[in-house]
This record gives C-alpha cells, structure tokens and sequence, in this order.
C-alpha cells in the first residue's frame, strides 16, 4: 500500500512533458592561448534568452542555425588549465535551463622577437608616455564596448591581398634588450599604399593617429568583436561609417612605431586578444 501510493506521488510529481534536451558543444573542444573558439546551443528552438560565460566572462549568443551559438575568445596570455563554462536558457515556457562544464586551455609556443629600434622609440620621456597611456587607456575603453547587434556575416576577409601569410601574432618581445609586452597582432609586410580592406562588415568605430599604432582604424562588428589596422599610410572611411567586408578602409604605410611598411592587423573579442588568423578560418554561412 505505502509502495503503490510512493508509486502515484513519483508519478504525479514527474513533469506533463517530457523536458528539451539542451545541448552544447564547444568547436573546438580544447583551445589554446589566441584562439577563437565557438560554442553552439541546441534542442531548444523557441528559446526566449540565451546568456552563458567563460571563465567568468560573458558569451553573447547569437541565433545560428537551428539553435544559438557565441564566439569566445581565449586571450593569448590566458592561463593554461580548465575554464568553467556555464550556458543559462529561458525556453518557451519561462522555465529556465542550465548547462555548464569545462573548456581545457593549452599554452601555445609564441616565437620571441628581438628588435633593435630608435630609442627615442623605445624610451619614452614623460609627456609621451602619458600620452600612449592615455591612448591605450581610450583603446581598451573602446573594446569594453558592446555593441548589441551582430554586424559581421560569414567568413572574414585577409585585410590585404598580399601573398605573405602573416607572422608575428604572440611574439615575446625583446626591444632593445628589454622584455615588452606581447605582440597582439599579425604583421602583413606589404609595400606602401597596398590598400587595406575591411575583414567584415561593420562600423568605424575609431580613427586616430596614436604613437605607437600611427594612423589607425578600428572597425566594431558587434557582441564585442573588434579588428585593428595600424600603421596606415592613410585613413580612407571616417567615424561612424559603415563599411562591407573587402571595402578599402585605408592604405598600408609606416606611420608610429613601425620598421618599415607593414599592416598590424589584430582582432579583439570581449576584451581578449584572439589571432587573427584564426578569425580568417572561421567558416561561417553568410
Ligand atoms: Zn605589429
């Protein structure tokens, strides 16, 4: 009798329906320093909010096939071991889901870099300092900004139709016998006045002439993904423009401090600092 009527209350407290199935998957399933990597949630059609994080940073999801899916950025100097992931969801129901897990983060072998530069480049007196500081300080202000929408579609576009492949993304660097921050961006050699095209749609959110970077463009694709021309010869688009992905945004030079012509190109991705390689092997649908 007792066991019948323990029957009927596990019977009736089982819910009506059978619940979705929430499915996530990382792509790819370990990660390095650099990477970008991309996280897809499905089983959940209707879904009315998709939020997540890695790491204790937040994932913006976008709608992506039958389903849900963010880019996450690994910084390049994130510390290797496991991340926490977690993916929250309210389904069409107002009932909420959860999933989490973790991501394995490997350290990447980054070359290292010596070059000997002017030192007047190098050792800076006290009002230039402030002022890199001051401009790095509004860079990363701009990279903490997230544009709600989704503005980039599809692959991404090499900034330059040059046949070389790109180097540098990560170096160690040595300047002038002194350790320096790591270098966050793919270095194009490429004659002066190439032109430089957008790697994705999106808006101009910043064109300055800064000390290091010299004249420099950074386009905003939205959700926080951000990609970096420096040492252009010349700007050709303006603040606030909208550009298309292979649009001429600038032409290459060696404005700041640059050893000769050459494009920095650098993606940013909720304030981390990806390869921007690894942007252009992304395959997306348009
Ligand atoms: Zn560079």
């Amino acid at each position: 009798m007792a066991f019948a009527l323990l029957l009927a209350l596990l019977v009736a407290a089982a819910p009506a329906q059978a619940r979705e199935a929430l499915s996530v998957r990382w792509e790819p399933r370990v990660v390095r320093q650099g990477d970008v990597a991309m996280v897809f949630v499905t089983g959940l059609p209707d879904a009315k909010a998709v939020e997540g994080s890695l790491a204790g940073q937040p994932l913006t999801f976008f709608p992506y096939g039958d389903g849900y899916a963010a880019l996450a950025g690994i910084d390049l100097e994130a510390r290797p071991g496991m991340a926490t992931w977690r993916v929250g969801v309210m389904d069409a129901r107002d009932r909420p889901l959860k999933a989490s897990g973790r991501l394995q983060i490997r350290a990447r072998k980054f070359p290292v870099q010596r070059l000997t530069l002017p030192r007047e480049m190098v050792e800076l007196d006290a009002p230039t300092l402030q002022r890199v500081e001051e401009e790095s300080k509004r860079l990363r202000t701009l990279y903490a900004t997230i544009t709600p929408e989704r503005h980039w579609r599809g692959r991404f576009a090499k900034p330059v139709g040059v046949p070389d492949a790109g180097e540098g993304f990560g170096a160690r660097r040595i300047i002038n016998g002194q350790p320096r921050a790591p270098h966050a961006g793919l270095d194009y050699s490429a004659d002066a006045g190439t032109p430089v095209v957008g790697a994705n749609a999106g808006h101009v959110a910043l064109v300055a002439e800064y000390f290091f970077p010299g004249r420099l463009v950074v386009l905003d694709h939205g959700l926080g993904l951000y990609t970096l021309y420096f040492h252009l010869e010349r700007a050709d688009v303006s603040d606030g423009d909208r550009v298309e992905r292979g649009q001429i945004i600038g032409r290459v030079g060696a404005s700041g401090r640059a050893t000769g012509p050459h494009l920095h190109f650098a993606a940013h991705l909720r304030q981390t600092r990806i390869d921007p390689a690894l942007l252009l092997q992304l395959r997306l649908p348009e």
